[in-house]
């Protein structure tokens, strides 16, 4: 683009602001969960609609909204920008002019700002069609908290409904300096599988243990033993977590139990870590189990694959987020123990993922009731998701296939 018509698109993207807090605002009063987002997807429709895209599909993946803008003369693969609709089982605190009017429920992750910053792309990218050179994709993912809505999506053909060659998205973060873009090459946010142990013993007397079997004692040092997993079966130069959040069992301090259950997450940044901690998890838990001759009933959830940046999508996204916060405000940042759905996409198109900063290290973290972003960030996002579209990667033989 030349200079002229990038202080254009700036400077429209400014004017847009108050839009942009008003459409936050409006689907931040009314947070929907995973696959539940009806009245969030009417909404959306209702703000494409009059910007005359070519084409507008409701109930993708349920309710998914995805509107593809044409370009006059498409001149190669196409672009998709990406933001996530669901909200969070959480009930917010009062006090707010856009407090969620649905008890229990909140955007607790900023999946409302990602939201109006993607209408924001579509009303900047509608105005300019003119200048497109490739059709742009406005996919609006639902059930990303969990629910793995980016997969359905793809699986439901979104990549199809264009010739998708690459795939952007951003993520408002509210410890992040406000109006910074942060990203890295290569691995960003980390893959998170859950584990479930039920440990089954024989219940008894706690004054005759040697009755019983004692399944809270085995789970117990099955939790411990897990701890040397990342220790002593990874890489040290590789990142990895192996958690335990729940440890359950026992109704009396006289009575042995029966049973003892105990839930934890892994996180890692590569698939073949990712292996190993699955491997390594469930030979531990079976292994103690065992030793303590208790049966064992082990469960895996297979959560999302890590977020992988492209490295060239990286440094493109990069350079374009230079244009709209200045070289000071684009930070190589280190990988996040986080998950994220973006990595299906990821791991189907070249593309990269990036944190806007919406607040600064003193403000509430995600997924807590006190949980805000700066609002004034909106249009440095909407901005740069436009000139993404407006001015795709040099096309360098990256198509995976
Ligand atoms: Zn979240
Ligand atoms: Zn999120």
């Amino acid at each position: 683009m030349p200079a002229m018509s990038q202080d254009e698109l700036k400077g429209r993207a400014e004017a847009l602001s108050g839009d942009l807090t008003a459409w936050r605002r409006d689907l931040h009063r009314r947070p929907e969960l995973g696959f539940e987002e009806h009245e969030t997807a009417a909404y959306l429709k209702a703000r494409l609609e009059p910007l005359g895209l070519d084409e507008l599909r409701e109930g993708v993946a349920q309710t998914g909204v995805v509107g593809v803008l044409r370009a006059p003369e498409s001149r190669g693969p196409a672009v998709l920008l990406r933001a996530d609709m669901d909200a969070l089982p959480i009930q917010e605190v009062e006090g707010r002019p856009y407090v969620s009017e649905i008890p229990g429920r909140m955007h607790a992750c900023g999946h409302d700002g990602h939201m109006s910053m993607l209408l924001g792309a579509a009303t900047l990218l509608s105005e300019r069609r003119g200048d497109l050179k490739r059709d742009v994709l406005f996919c609006f993912q639902p059930g990303e908290e969990g629910f793995g809505g980016a997969d359905k999506m793809i699986q439901d053909g979104v990549l199809d409904l264009a010739d998708v060659g690459e795939v952007y998205g951003l993520h408002l973060w509210s410890t992040m300096k406000s109006g910074t873009f942060q990203l890295r090459p290569g691995p960003l946010m980390a893959a998170q599988d859950e584990f479930e142990a039920t440990f089954v013993g024989r219940g008894g007397h706690a004054a005759l243990p040697h009755q019983t079997i004692d399944p809270l004692v085995a789970a117990a040092q099955a939790v411990a033993a897990l701890q040397t997993v990342v220790a002593r079966a990874v890489d040290p130069l590789e990142a990895a977590v192996v958690s335990v959040g729940v440890l359950e069992a026992g109704t009396a301090c006289n009575i042995i139990p029966d049973t003892a259950r105990f839930h934890g997450t892994m996180r890692s940044f590569r698939e073949d870590v990712r292996a190993t901690l699955r491997r390594r998890v469930q030979e531990v838990i079976e292994g103690t189990a065992a030793a303590a001759g208790c049966k064992v009933d082990y469960k895996l959830h297979k959560g999302y694959p890590a977020v992988v940046n492209d490295g060239a999508a990286a440094a493109h996204m990069s350079e374009l987020a230079r244009d709209v916060v200045g070289d000071d405000n684009v930070i190589e940042c280190p990988p996040m123990a986080c998950a994220e759905d973006f990595s299906y996409f990821l791991n189907a198109r070249p593309g990269a993922f990036a944190f806007l900063g919406a607040g600064g290290p003193d403000r509430p973290g995600h997924h807590t009731p006190e949980f805000d972003i700066d609002e004034s960030v909106l249009p440095r996002g909407a901005e740069l998701l436009a000139r993404l579209a407006l001015q795709p990667a040099a096309p360098s033989g990256r198509a995976r296939s």
